[in-house]
């Protein structure tokens, strides 16, 4: 067994090593200070990112087996409807939209159709291209928000960095990420998008983007099979070569490294968006399979620290009331996994009157719920309390179906969480339970004495399916993407080896001050003096690599 003392005193080891590299870093990166200089240049970034670290990031040790049966085992035909759980856990661990267009008047399925787009290009697979006016509004009104996103679209397109860059792209297809999209087509990128979860595309917003000559292959409510279809026609394609990845989740990832190894080897660079599509990346690269380099964005300050915490505080009760009507003063809320999603849920709630309790298997985080002054229990002590129970934990069959039947009637039970596997949902479809559709993505599960448990999108991430989430989060998670894909595909060759690595924080704090422009929130600058007492460069970082926020 290793001793943990060692272990620690490696990983101090490492942390300074990393701060001793940022602020190397930092004075290249100078320029990039936007409270001293708001016109950065692309030359700028590149010469800035030129100085990046090379090590391998500090590496989250956390162990997905399932993951790694679903990376070795190659979807065929035959074993499609096996993906099932595949597709689900890698749906998300960012955020989507629930569309604002119902696909459900129109039955024929995509794939039978025939469409042109008004350029004569039937390049595309998507619910109607009529919707086309519909989803450019809804793409205007995202940019809206996305200021800081604009402002790199401005202030790089002259400079073109992302010119001969072949793009495809697995994510939620839905106005912010259309706002991405065609900041990478402005910067000079050619892209191909598929959908990264079978219910979060907006249909208008994948019909604006192919009327403007993206091919986009997805709709809302594809089947596991559409799924696979969907990725493969992206990629698959005469005359053109993917040579960037933009992954939420790591299907798309999957899919190329195991159909088309070739094509694969090829790529410049994978940015990987999602807890899930990271640990996959990482497995691969421990056993020495990962042929290409990639950069976690999950893990930048920038998307944990914000999409994860502010996103669900603000989508959590947007998804319960839409779904339920629901009144949340009194109520009795059980919130599994006090992480940043959780923080982010409770903060909600707590905040509207309702009674929030805690379970946590790590007693730092549980700590924290007690400080923050929340009740920690098991869930066994609540379960026949309590009206509404939310997970929040990216784990597995953390409400069971023992516990399901123990639940009030009228109780409500969702998921905040990447995967489906939180609720043990599998569970609940036997012969002696009635399954009733009330709404869209609302399941009245009906027990024999007939109490009625409330199932919301099926035990799929809540905010995703049945509300929209706020804009301006993702613009933050947006531009650190674009950030990510710019340096891989302009690094010198030997720049990242075959790995899985960080954005510097550098970056972040650069994607973050793009950020501050919208509140107009003023910068303290550091004296030179109090620079030196620090040890801190004046333009930053800001903060050593270990720091936590
Ligand atoms: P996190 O690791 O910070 O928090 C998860 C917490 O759950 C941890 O503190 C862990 O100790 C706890 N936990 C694990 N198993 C548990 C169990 N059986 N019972 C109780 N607690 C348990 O992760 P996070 O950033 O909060 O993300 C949580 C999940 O939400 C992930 O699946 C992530 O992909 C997803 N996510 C969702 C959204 C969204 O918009 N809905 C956004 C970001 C992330």
């Amino acid at each position: 067994m290793s001793d943990p003392a060692v272990e620690l005193k490696l990983e101090v080891k490492q942390a300074s090593k990393e701060v001793k590299e940022s602020e190397n870093v930092a004075e290249k990166y100078s320029a990039m200070t936007v409270s001293k200089n708001s016109e950065i240049t692309m030359g700028e970034l590149s010469s800035a990112a030129s100085a990046m670290p090379t090590h391998k990031p500090v590496k989250k040790q956390i162990q997905f087996v399932e993951d790694k049966q679903e990376f070795s085992r190659f979807p065929t035909k035959a074993g499609r409807r096996s993906l099932s759980r595949s597709i689900s856990q890698s749906s998300t661990d960012s955020c989507g939209s629930a569309s604002y267009t119902d696909s459900s008047d129109d039955e024929t399925s995509p794939r039978d159709k025939t469409q042109v787009n008004s350029r004569g290009s039937s390049d595309f697979c998507v619910k109607s291209i009529k919707q086309a006016e519909f989803g450019r509004r809804e793409i205007e009104i995202a940019e809206q928000d996305m200021s800081a996103l604009i402002s790199l679209r401005k202030r790089a397109q002259s400079e073109k960095p992302l010119a001969g860059a072949k793009i495809v792209g697995c994510t939620h297809i839905t106005a912010q990420t259309a706002v991405l999209i065609e900041t990478l087509m402005a910067l000079g990128a050619q892209c191909r998008w598929t959908a990264c979860n079978i219910y979060s595309t907006q249909n208008e917003v994948a019909s604006a983007l192919s009327e403007k000559g993206v091919a986009v292959f997805a709709w809302k409510g594809e089947s596991e099979d559409d799924f696979w279809w969907c990725i493969d026609r992206c990629v698959n394609t005469e005359g053109w070569q993917p040579n960037m990845i933009l992954d939420d989740g790591g299907d798309l990832t999957h899919w190329m490294y195991k159909k088309y190894p070739n094509v694969f080897k090829k790529i410049r660079g994978i940015v990987e968006e999602s807890v899930t599509g990271v640990h996959r990346l990482y497995q691969l690269s421990k056993a020495g399979k990962l042929c290409v380099p990639a950069m976690n964005v999950n893990d930048s300050v920038t998307k944990q620290k914000f999409d994860n915490l502010y996103c669900c505080r603000e989508s959590i009760l947007d998804g319960l009331k839409r779904t339920t009507d629901v009144m949340f003063g009194g109520k009795q809320v059980a919130v599994c996994g006090y992480g940043e999603v959780g923080k982010g849920c409770c903060a909600a709630l707590k905040a509207l009157g309702s009674v929030v309790c805690i379970t946590e298997i790590d007693p730092i985080c549980a700590l924290q719920a007690c400080m923050d002054g929340f009740r920690v229990v098991q869930l066994n002590e609540v379960i026949r309390q309590v009206d509404i129970i939310v997970t929040c934990t990216g784990n597995k069959n953390v409400v069971t179906r023992d516990q399901l039947d123990r639940m009030k009637n009228g109780s409500i039970v969702c998921n905040m969480g990447h995967s489906n596997t939180e609720i043990d949902v599998a569970s609940l479809r036997t012969s002696e339970l009635t399954w009733e559709r009330v709404r869209s993505q609302v399941d009245h599960v009906i027990w024999p004495d007939g109490k009625r448990v409330i199932l919301l999108a099926e035990g799929r991430l809540l905010n995703l399916s049945c509300s929209t989430v706020p804009t301006f989060v993702l613009s933050i998670t947006a531009t650190t993407q674009a950030l990510a894909l710019i340096e891989l595909y302009n690094a010198p060759e030997g720049r990242y080896k075959q790995d899985v690595y960080l954005l510097p924080k550098k970056m972040d704090e650069y994607v973050a001050s793009l950020h501050l422009t919208t509140f107009d929130a003023h910068l303290t600058e550091l004296s030179d003096d109090q620079a030196k007492y620090l040890g801190l460069n004046k333009n930053g970082p800001y903060k050593p690599n270990y720091y936590r926020y």
